[in-house]
């Protein structure tokens, strides 16, 4: 990397932590909306844990998208586990658990009055097969995408929990990098945070309510309450140390902004949110 371009990436990582240090309620209507994009039962929960707690444990993990309007702007965080699993009563077994879509996202858009073409922007937390399921859903979207972690999606042979066929959309598809943090609408109300370790460019959501105050979205950074509690990492990661080291960025933004945590997993978590047509504002 030479210089001139160095210079370009610090000042724009300036630019963003400047735009994004004063909490301020944002001019344009901002909403969040959950929906329910599916449900993981685990066969063992050891596997979110590398040392050791939970091995030979079921357990449940929820799997919601996200959609936040900004204006009459919409962006998607995350596209769950893929509507063709609604096709199959009980769901499929794969991966360690069985995956369950009861409503389709496309449906849940529709009742909200959207088509998938209606989504500006589409967001993942990570490439993992239980957050892209939808991906081919939204060819007409603006991709908000880390170059590292749709590079490393892409190596052959696919890396543990990425379905390369479920990306293959993005293959075409309109993308806007994202180079470590992103103010998606240029107002500091959304931002998407660099937290890089489960997988190369992993990113956690934070959306400034005006009302509700900060809720800051986890994506898998953490899995349950009790890995955010007890800081634990889990197996199938890339980088161990990124993990923790973004672990206290994650829980030193928390902090500051005053956040509501939601780990995106936590079935506690996720049902405490209201479901549409209610929102959070
Ligand atoms: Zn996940």
């Amino acid at each position: 990397m030479n210089r001139l371009s160095f210079a370009g990436l610090v000042a724009t990582a300036l630019f963003t932590f400047a735009s994004s240090a004063t909490a301020q309620v944002p001019t344009a209507d901002l909403r969040l909306y959950t929906l329910d994009c599916g449900t993981l039962a685990l066969d063992d929960m050891g596997l979110f844990s590398d040392t050791g707690e939970h091995s030979g444990e079921s357990g449940v993990m929820a799997v919601p998208c996200f959609l936040v309007r900004h204006g009459d702007e919409w962006l998607l965080w995350d596209t769950g586990l893929g509507d063709r699993l609604a096709a199959v009563p009980g769901g499929v077994h794969q991966l360690g658990g069985q995956w369950t879509v009861r409503r389709t996202l496309a449906g849940q858009l529709q009742e909200m009055g959207l088509r998938p073409a209606d989504i500006d922007y589409v967001a993942l937390s990570h490439t993992h097969a239980d957050h892209s399921g939808n991906v081919d859903l939204f060819p007409d979207a603006t991709w908000l995408t880390d170059p590292a972690e749709l590079a490393a999606a892409r190596a052959l042979p696919a890396p543990l929990g990425v379905d390369p066929e479920l990306l293959k959309p993005l293959d075409t598809a309109k993308i806007r990098p994202v180079h470590g943090d992103m103010d998606v609408f240029g107002d500091g109300s959304v931002l998407i945070l660099k937290t890089p370790g489960h997988t190369a460019g992993h990113k956690s959501l934070l959306i400034r309510l005006p009302r509700s105050g900060p809720v800051l979205l986890t994506g898998d950074l953490y899995h349950t309450r009790e890995n955010r509690a007890y800081r634990r990492v889990p197996g199938p990661n890339v980088d161990r140390a990124d993990t923790l080291a973004y672990f206290d960025r994650f829980e030193g933004v928390a902090a500051h902004e005053s956040a509501r945590v939601i780990i995106q997993h936590s079935t506690e978590d996720v049902a405490a949110l209201p479901s549409p047509p209610s929102w959070l504002d």
